[in-house]
This record gives structure tokens, sequence and C-alpha cells, in this order.
């Protein structure tokens, strides 16, 4: 059975962006959280979390643990701050024409049609060299989901019935990412 490892950014004494009344670590754990459950009660996979409460994990040992697991994909939950609105997804530099450009195209796409539906805009298939998707030795991308610093983006993660959709989103892409069967 594949290995999905699911990564809620920050936590513990790294909150990540805080704005809104939002913190980025809690609202990241709550989505991985309900993207877990979704996967395994839906397909046949097994989802890990890098964290399962509210602790300081660093990058280098979130990559570690997918990599001694084998695990076949990860997915790192963030969400952005310092100004702009919608969703971008991050690969490693380089990897664009590879396996793992090509999952970011199944899941991105999947995640931006949710967003999009909503009226918050697709700021596009990225790349950077952040460490959990360069120390991880499987396909990684990073998902920046809405901008906490931006009043509508912020309203929208306030609304449950959105995270569940959103966790719906990322669910379906991951699974179409990997045709997991049912
Ligand atoms: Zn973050």
């Amino acid at each position: 059975m594949p290995i999905v490892v699911i990564d809620p950014g920050h936590g513990g004494s790294d909150p990540g962006a805080v704005a809104n009344g939002l913190q980025e670590k809690t609202l990241t754990l709550e989505i991985a959280r309900l993207v877990r459950d979704k996967l395994e009660s839906r397909y046949i996979v097994d989802a890990r979390l890098t964290r399962d409460a509210d602790v300081y994990v660093g990058l280098s040992a979130r990559a570690d643990y997918a990599n001694q697991l084998g695990a076949s994909y990860f997915v790192s939950l963030h969400h952005n701050a310092g100004g702009g609105t919608g969703f971008e997804s991050f690969v490693y530099p380089g990897t664009r024409n590879t396996e793992t450009g090509r999952r970011q195209d199944v899941l991105h796409n999947r995640v931006a049609d949710f967003f999009e539906s909503y009226g918050f805009p697709d700021r596009g298939k990225k790349e950077a060299n952040f460490t959990v998707v360069r120390e991880t030795a499987m396909p990684a991308v990073l998902l920046e989901n809405l901008f906490l610093d931006t009043q509508a983006d912020a309203d929208a993660l306030k609304d449950q019935s959105f995270l569940n959709a959103l966790a719906d989103a990322v669910t379906t892409g991951i699974a179409d990412a990997l045709s997991l069967s049912s």
C-alpha cells in the first residue's frame, strides 16, 4: 500500500503566519488531519502526518520521516502571508519536467479549481528551494493555501465547510496524482 506523508507546516514554538485571528500552524494541522482521514476512508493508502499535535518539528526531521518510511508522496501544507490573495504550489527547482511536476500539475489543478470556484486566483505552479521539497527523496510539493493577512482569504479559512471542501480537493488531487485505488 502506498504511503503518503502529509506535512502540516509549522507547529509548537513556530506559529508560522499569524493574522486576522488565525495561526498558520493551527490551520495546517486541521486540514492535514482532514486530508489524512479522507484519504484513508476513501482509498487504499497509508496516510501519515509529520506532526499530529501542536509541536515543533524541524524541517529536515520532516523530510527524514518521509524518507525512512519510504513514502510515495510528500505534501506540505502552508498558508501564505505578506500581501496577496489566492493559491500557489511549489516543487524543487528543475523538477517541473519530472514525475514531481506531473503530480504537481494534477494536484495543483484540482485545488486551484476549488479555489477559483470561490473567486480566489491561481497564482501558478512554481519552484522554490524549500528544505522539505529538497531533502525528500520522493516527489514532494508544498501548497500555499490563501493569505492569512488578506481579509477575504482569512474569512474563507474561518469557515469550517470551506476547510472541509478544501480538504476534499487536496484529497482528490493526491489520489488522482497517485492513481490510488478506492
Ligand atoms: Zn508556512
